[in-house]
């Protein structure tokens, strides 16, 4: 069974599907690292077999194009979006709703829409908890208000079962948020478990990068002085007027209640590029778009939102009644649509591109070739790639693994530095690889004196 596999290799999640499809059989639990992992070894080969039937990352589980194609038959195929219905960039009208939330607001304001229209009784989603294994957590929201106070990104280690199977065969209709492998891991439960088919009602994705441990909240907060003992909660996305969409805050607030804030941009181990804290599983996946859910929102990186601070949504829609909705709201002045066309939508998320196909290929090389197990993936193993991006693939993925294991350190020893430190090195001469060669440096700096000669004369 190949759960066995997905856990051995660190690529558990921890979504949470095995341990919900068992009844609570599988136990989750936060390692020392500050993410949440499944313990499947215990059980018998029986629930083993079910649980490698919902786990995203199991080979017995069918792919994010097969589920999409059972979903989305009669929706046309992009090569980076999967199936789509419509796609498009926007953002809601209000600007104080704007403020409270990551991007354009849609996520949130859809589920309010699901939710007044009576199509739903409540949202699984994640928020601050009362969770004693970490500051946020899935959660269940039943009102506009905890819809509300539950908003924007959390880069944070979650786990859906305990929130799943709180709700199921309490014969409600909820709606799913979360990252693409939650959704896909939330389809698969649907497939196999008759209660809760008929309770996930509408499956919403979050376009994703990667996700990060607890440490990442620790490491930014303990830069604006709070140690992570004294942490109470984080807020990953302040918007800030002064500057473009990208350019965010980070707010850390204690448990005496002193909030701290600072650009996200001038806290070492923020850079999203150089994946500090990512989970492994994330080295393994190749879906950006969560291609097997109703609808996905992500940022729109394109130069021309990125300009405004309020922030728009990257939407692919895939189910009628979704997609509907926002027209609604366009209609009626709440949302407002620039229609950008699939290419332009996928383009949003070079970045992410690069990493989870070109990467994903190489990372498949490298440990096929040294004989580990690795998941069975919509992209072939090959080191045919790029030849310039080959360092940069394995120096990210060396960095993600070091910097777990010297923030456990840096914790253990009380010494902020022990972290600081150590990773500095590794994050110069990571960033040294994105340097252009020294002849072209030279040209561009010859260039830009003859400009300024010119100007003078
Ligand atoms: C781990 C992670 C990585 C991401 N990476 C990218 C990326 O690389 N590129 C990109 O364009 N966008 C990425 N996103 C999505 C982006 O950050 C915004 O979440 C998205 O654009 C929605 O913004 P919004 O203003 O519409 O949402 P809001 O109106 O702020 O509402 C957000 C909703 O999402 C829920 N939510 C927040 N975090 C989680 C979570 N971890 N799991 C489940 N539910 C959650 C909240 O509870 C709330 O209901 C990522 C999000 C996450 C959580
Ligand atoms: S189903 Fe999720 S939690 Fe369980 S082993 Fe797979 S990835 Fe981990
Ligand atoms: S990168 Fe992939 S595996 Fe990692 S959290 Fe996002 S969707 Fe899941």
């Amino acid at each position: 069974m190949s759960i066995l596999n997905v856990v051995n290799a660190g690529m558990c999640v921890g979504c949470g599907g095995c341990s919900v499809i068992t009844g609570g059989k599988i136990p989750m639990k936060v390692d020392n690292l500050g993410v949440w992992q499944a313990d499947p070894s215990q059980v018998l080969p029986t629930l083993q077999e079910a649980a490698s039937n919902v786990c995203p990352f199991a080979d017995e589980s069918p792919n994010e194009t097969e589920i999409a194609t059972e979903e989305f038959p009669e929706l046309p195929v992009h090569p980076k979006l999967g199936r789509y219905r419509s796609t498009f960039a926007a953002r809601l009208t209000d600007q104080e709703y704007l403020e409270g939330s990551s991007s354009g607001g849609l996520t949130s304001w859809l589920l309010l829409q699901l939710l007044e229209r009576g199509h739903i009784d409540g949202v699984l989603h994640v928020g601050s908890g009362n969770s004693v294994d970490g500051m946020f957590a899935y959660v269940v929201s039943h009102s506009a208000d905890e819809l509300q106070s539950r908003r924007k990104s959390i880069y944070y280690s979650t786990s859906m079962a305990d929130a799943i199977l709180s709700v199921r065969g309490n014969g409600k209709r909820y709606a799913l948020v979360g990252v693409p492998c939650f959704i896909t891991a939330g389809r698969l439960l649907a497939r196999n478990d008759v209660e809760l088919r008929s309770q996930l009602s509408y499956f919403l994705g979050l376009v994703c990068g990667h996700l990060k441990s607890s440490a990442f909240a620790e490491l930014l907060a303990w830069q604006l002085g709070i140690p992570p003992k004294e942490l109470e909660t984080v807020d990953f996305r302040v918007k800030n007027p002064a500057e473009n969409a990208g350019s965010y805050d980070f707010s850390a607030t204690s448990v005496t209640g002193e909030t701290r804030q600072a650009p996200t941009s001038t806290l070492l181990g923020a850079n999203w590029g150089l994946a500090t804290f990512q989970l492994e599983a994330c080295n393994f996946c190749d879906d950006v778009f969560a291609e097997t859910a109703d609808i996905t929102f992500g940022d729109a990186w394109l130069p021309e939102f990125v300009s405004d601070w309020r922030g728009h949504n990257v939407i692919v829609t895939r189910h009628p009644l979704l997609a509907e909705i926002i027209e609604d709201g366009v209609t009626s002045g709440q949302v407002s649509r620039h229609d950008i066309g699939p290419d332009r939508s996928a383009d949003s998320q070079a970045g992410n591109f690069r990493h989870r196909r070109e990467g994903l290929q190489l990372r498949l090389h490298d440990d096929q070739s040294a004989g580990k197990w690795t998941p069975r993936k919509r992209v072939e193993a090959t080191a045919d790639i790029n030849e310039k991006r080959k360092p940069i693939v394995r120096q990210r993925r060396e960095l993600a693994s070091t910097s777990h294991l010297l923030f456990e350190e840096a914790k253990e020893l009380g010494s902020l530095e022990h972290f600081t430190n150590s990773i500095e090195p590794q994050v110069k001469s990571y960033m040294r690889l994105y340097r252009e060669p020294f002849p072209k440096r030279a040209a561009r700096w010859g260039f830009r004196q003859i400009m300024r000669l010119l100007r003078l004369n």
